[in-house]
């Protein structure tokens, strides 16, 4: 089995294509669960990670950032 790497900003296409057509996806959030949001018609759902991992044909571009997990925390 394969793992497929996420990250928050990836571009992927799945196997199966959106209602809409499109099967071009933008990660927004990744967790137990990935939050994608379809290319072509700008709706958004959320995925479990393990069933998105099988759906995945390829990734079309990664940002692979190392983990920019924190951010805007305040300090002075
Ligand atoms: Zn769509």
């Amino acid at each position: 089995m394969q793992i497929i790497p996420l990250h928050p900003n990836d571009r992927i296409q799945l196997k199966k294509p959106h209602p809409c057509g499109g099967n071009i996806f933008l990660v927004l959030r990744v967790g137990s669960a990935v939050r994608i949001v379809c290319e072509q018609c700008g709706r958004d759902m959320t995925v479990d990670r393990v069933k998105l991992e099988k759906a995945v044909r390829q990734i079309l571009e990664t940002s692979n950032a190392p983990s920019p997990e924190k951010k805007g925390n305040a300090q002075p």
